[in-house]
């Protein structure tokens, strides 16, 4: 807990301390996919500065981290504006959060409790946007109002259709990957050629995704799962449960471990068993998220500058223990 004689202007300057901080693992890790820390502690820290904010509201900053999504663009890929920002996701890292975060949201918006539950892929997000079924452009999230245009990297990948099943203009969004086999052989060649391996199958996913010459891209064995649609009114469904299956119908390949729960006990069991399953899955996950599933009722929450409102990620905890930040003991 904040400590008694702490006050507006300590906790500013203890929060610009934490924003240099988490600005510069940002950089690291978004612009040049090479952390120098830990996924946990980049969280414990940023856990810190919302503690911060949220009691300081005053405090914060247009540039903090709890305000903006990604980072930089690199130079060297055109850039793609992103009409429907491309978002982040609020995150949660105990089971009692999230049920308080489920019960908020029943309780203040009159939702039916009805989550899609889906797996936190560990990769990087991108957009599909296709015209008459017809792949034309393909990008990342970048800072989330502007993306790179990766359209001929992202060709390379076989999982991405190049026509879709209709002639239909629509943008979809999803995550790509590397999976764990391609990440594990990647990184020996790296070693064998005197290079740096990469820390973790996301950094390479986003490393590949990003070449400047779309033939090193295709050697690396990228997959895709898409979940989510953007700029398109003709869905045949009002869930997001049916979304995901008309994506498959469509070409995509979208994650087969999705749920829908109907009560907290069921998120839990959900949560449960992929926290069990986690290792053994071909691809890496960092959490499972948590999705309203009625369409409509999504578009009516709406969302932040930064996160959805009808979607949350229970982020799953470190293998080793993680800081409490409710705990610290706040030193200014
Ligand atoms: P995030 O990765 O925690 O969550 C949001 C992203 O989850 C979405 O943009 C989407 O790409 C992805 N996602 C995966 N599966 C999804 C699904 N089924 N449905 C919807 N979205 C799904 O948030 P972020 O803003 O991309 O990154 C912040 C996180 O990145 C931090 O919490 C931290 O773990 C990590 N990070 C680490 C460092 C470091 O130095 N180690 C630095 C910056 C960020």
């Amino acid at each position: 807990m904040a400590t008694a004689n702490m006050n507006e202007n300590s906790a500013r300057v203890q929060a610009e301390e934490l924003r240099t901080k988490l600005n510069k693992w940002a950089d690291e890790y978004y612009t040049y996919d090479a952390p120098s820390v830990e996924d946990s502690e980049y969280d414990a820290v940023y856990q810190q500065l919302v503690y911060l904010e949220t009691q300081y509201p005053a405090i914060i900053t247009p540039d903090s981290p709890t305000q903006k999504v990604g980072d930089h663009t690199l130079p060297g890929f055109s850039k793609v504006p992103h009409d429907i920002p491309m978002l982040s996701l609020g995150d949660v890292f105990s089971e009692q959060e999230l049920a308080d975060f489920v019960d908020r949201l029943t309780k203040s918006d009159n939702v039916n409790f009805e989550y899609n539950c889906e797996l936190k892929i560990d990769g990087l997000a991108i957009s599909l946007r296709y015209e008459q079924g017809k792949l034309v452009q393909g990008s990342t999230r970048g800072n989330g109002q502007i993306g790179e245009d990766i359209t001929e990297n992202l060709k390379t990948i076989k999982s991405i259709p190049r026509k879709l099943t209709r002639p239909i203009n629509i943008e979809v969004r999803g995550e790509c990957y590397m999976p764990k086999s391609s990440f594990v052989s990647l990184n020996e060649q790296r070693q064998r050629d005197g290079q740096t391996p990469f820390a973790n199958p996301r950094n390479a996913a986003a490393g590949s995704l990003r070449q400047l010459d779309s033939k090193e891209t295709a050697k690396r064995k990228l997959s895709t799962f898409m979940y989510n649609v953007a700029d398109y009114d003709d869905l045949l469904t009002d869930t997001q449960s049916g979304l995901l299956e008309e994506l498959k119908e469509l070409g995509f390949n979208t994650n087969p471990s999705s749920q829908v729960a109907h009560s907290m006990a069921e998120i839990d069991a959900y949560i449960d068993e992929y926290q069990e399953k986690r290792d053994s899955l071909e691809y890496g996950i960092d959490g499972i998220v948590i999705k309203v599933n009625s369409l409509p009722t999504q578009r009516k929450l709406g969302a932040t500058v930064k996160v959805p409102r009808w979607a949350i990620a229970y982020k799953f905890p470190p293998e080793e223990a993680q800081t409490v930040v409710r705990d610290i003991e706040w030193t200014v």
